[in-house]
């Protein structure tokens, strides 16, 4: 046990992002014990060294933090605040850190019934995606108070390299609100930029090199624009996820009374692409939504250096991919 009394660790929600955090949580010393729907899903934990519940409650019971890392904001209020939830299992003292991305509401519904109970709680969302996780590298921003920030300090460090304590209850899922608002506009730009360069004859992929070493580089660029240029799209951060962070974005714009253009217009482009029926993709699918306003859709693939008119083409084999991910051609004709 470190310093500070932590443990064993409840981790519900072993998905992209849960699993591979479980993993390192179990590497740096904790006893992880993880729940998660699919019957199967805490098999990479056990194999790695942790436990698996078979409840949200066994998790729960004896832990000294519960993590949740669940998809979205009904999921959390469901495990931690249901009537057989993690507040009703949880003992005495333990310390509630919700990692998900959700609402700040939420968020702010959780501390308080947290608080009811005597106990503390955090909103912990992070940045970094797949690969953050996989490595530790992952950004946290957390809401609530500075004692429980104190607390979670070892858990956290497990899991990531830059960790900022941003506020009260809910904080820190609102400045997740911005990175994904900063992370789903700088994608369409480089999904704009890539067609922009296949359309008028110039090697996207020589075009993506210099502009990641001059002011327009960006971690989207460096760890998306290959993929997107060759239209592989397996999940990473998939659509339906960063939809349901865009309208989490757009909802707190509204309650501060402030106007994001930028951010209303990718909110619906990313929508379209999932109305699409792109929504289990990579959110670099988004590049099929410019070649579709561009009447490019129809070429073959769409991964060819120049030209080729609007028309030209196969493109038959509307939106399926393979096991890689990769689309063969555009799912808007469905
Ligand atoms: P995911 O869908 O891969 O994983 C969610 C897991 O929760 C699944 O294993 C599912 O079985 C489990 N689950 C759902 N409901 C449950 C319940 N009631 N009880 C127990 N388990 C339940 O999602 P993910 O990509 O790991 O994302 C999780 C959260 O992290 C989301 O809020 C997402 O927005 C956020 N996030 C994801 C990424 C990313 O790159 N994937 C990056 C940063 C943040």
């Amino acid at each position: 046990m470190d310093e500070v009394g932590m443990r064993t660790i409840g981790f519900i929600g072993l998905g992209v992002m849960g699993a591979p955090m479980a993993d390192n949580l179990v590497k740096a010393g904790f006893d992880v014990v993880g729940h998660t729907r699919r019957p199967d899903g805490a098999d990479r934990l056990v194999a790695a060294g942790g436990r698996r519940a078979g409840s949200v409650a066994e998790a729960a019971r004896g832990a000294d933090a519960v993590i949740t890392m669940l998809p979205d904001s009904p999921d959390v209020e469901a495990v931690v605040l249901g009537a057989d939830g993690v507040l009703t299992h949880c003992d005495p003292g333990t310390l509630i850190i919700d990692m998900s991305t959700v609402r700040p509401q939420t968020a702010r519904a959780l501390a308080a019934a947290a608080l009811d109970r005597g106990l503390e709680s955090l909103d912990a969302p992070v940045s970094g995606g797949e690969q953050g996780a996989i490595d530790a590298v992952l950004s946290i921003m957390v809401g609530g108070t500075a004692e429980a920030f104190a607390r979670a300090r070892p858990i956290f460090e497990a899991l990531g390299t830059t960790i900022v304590h941003v506020g009260p209850a809910g904080a820190g899922q609102l400045v997740k609100a911005a990175n994904q608002l900063v992370v789903a506009g700088t994608i369409e730009l480089v999904a704009e930029a890539i067609v922009l360069m296949e359309a008028s004859g110039v090697d996207p992929a020589l075009g993506l090199e210099v502009l990641g070493g001059g002011l327009a580089g960006s971690t989207v660029l460096a760890r998306k624009g290959t993929a997107m240029r060759e239209r592989r799209f397996k999940p990473g951060f998939r659509v339906d996820l960063h939809h349901k962070d865009l309208g989490i974005v757009l909802d707190a714009a509204r309650t501060a009374a402030v106007t994001l253009p930028a951010g209303e217009l990718v909110a619906q482009l990313m929508d379209a692409v999932r109305r699409s029926g792109n929504g289990h993709l990579d959110h670099g699918v988004l590049i099929r939504g410019v070649e579709h306003l561009s009447g490019r859709d129809k070429t073959a693939g769409g991964s060819a250096a120049a030209g080729g008119s609007a028309t030209a083409g196969g493109g038959a084999a509307a939106g399926r991919e393979d096991a890689s991910g990769r689309v063969s051609a555009s799912g808007w004709e469905r």
